[in-house]
């Protein structure tokens, strides 16, 4: 058996088309905006999810809404508002995409409940047939290590008992497509696999509250606890009401002071 640990990677996310934004705030008439706030503001996402939060109201500075004569000028305040008051809608502008590499497909089932504001693109067990049974082994099952390893063993002695019976060699793509579905079935649901995963703002931080708690499986809440740290530390203002405390098994919950906005 393959012992392989969980990674997280960030791939990508949404960045600005700084032409596009001066040309839209020429016609809202918030040059003077630009210049000040994106001094303030250097991250293009907390950025993009201001502007589009000021585009509601006009609220560039007093007088472009003549029922607006005070506005936050600081992208600190306004985003800790939007939060404040759950206008999480503008959220939703900005997205992040990770690469989930050596996750169970007990991880996957969890996360695809969440629907809203996601994309994914899971690694196929009919396209891809397995060289190696990866499996991480939970810290709840130390004591009993080997005998899970063993486990493992055998039904990989058994996959390739029945994976040997079949002429790959002969066999056109359709047809192991199909063998190869039909022998995932006797896979382990522990077995590694690996996923890109898109979300938008609003749903990263629902989904890091949800599967960090300590109620969550140990998998999920490892892996949301690595997704949190990255969410602080390249988004200071969206996640800046998360406190980090840790577990007693060694991983940690993150507690927003905003819950799902
Ligand atoms: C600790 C834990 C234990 C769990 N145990 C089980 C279990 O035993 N069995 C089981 O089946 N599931 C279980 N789940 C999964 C859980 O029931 C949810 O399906 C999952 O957490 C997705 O969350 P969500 O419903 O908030 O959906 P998300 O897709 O994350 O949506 C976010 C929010 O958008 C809104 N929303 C999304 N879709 C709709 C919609 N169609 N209509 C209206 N509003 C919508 C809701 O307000 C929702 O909360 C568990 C989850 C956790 C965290």
């Amino acid at each position: 058996m393959e012992r392989i640990e969980p990674q997280v990677i960030k791939i990508a996310e949404t960045g600005l088309c700084f032409e596009g934004v001066q040309q839209m705030t020429e016609f809202y008439g918030a040059r003077e905006w630009l210049k000040r706030s994106r001094e303030l503001q250097p991250n293009d996402s907390e950025f993009l999810i201001e502007l589009s939060g000021r585009a509601c109201y006009k609220s560039f500075g007093p007088g472009l809404n003549p029922n607006v004569s005070k506005v936050r000028d600081n992208p600190r305040e306004y985003i800790t508002n939007v939060l404040a008051k759950a206008d999480g809608s503008i959220l939703e502008h900005a997205s992040v995409t990770f690469a989930f590499l050596n996750v169970s497909r007990i991880f996957t089932h969890e996360l695809v409940r969440h629907r809203a504001g996601t994309a994914i693109s899971q690694e196929s067990l009919r396209y891809v047939r397995p060289r190696e049974i990866g499996v991480w082994v939970p810290p709840d099952v130390a004591s009993a290590s080997k005998e899970f390893a063993e486990a493992i063993e055998e039904i990989t002695k058994r996959y390739r008992g029945i994976e040997d019976k079949f002429d790959w060699e002969k066999m056109s793509f359709e047809q192991k497509k199909r063998v190869t579905s039909a022998l995932r079935r006797i896979l382990p649901d522990g077995i590694a696999t690996n996923l890109i995963w898109t979300a938008n703002h609003r749903t990263l931080r629902w989904v890091i509250e949800m599967r960090t708690d300590p109620a969550a499986e140990i998998e999920i809440r490892k892996v949301f606890g690595k997704v949190a740290d990255i969410c602080i530390k390249d988004y200071p203002l969206l996640y800046a009401d998360f406190t980090r405390k840790e577990l007693s098994d060694g991983t940690f919950q993150y507690v927003p002071q905003y819950s799902k906005v």
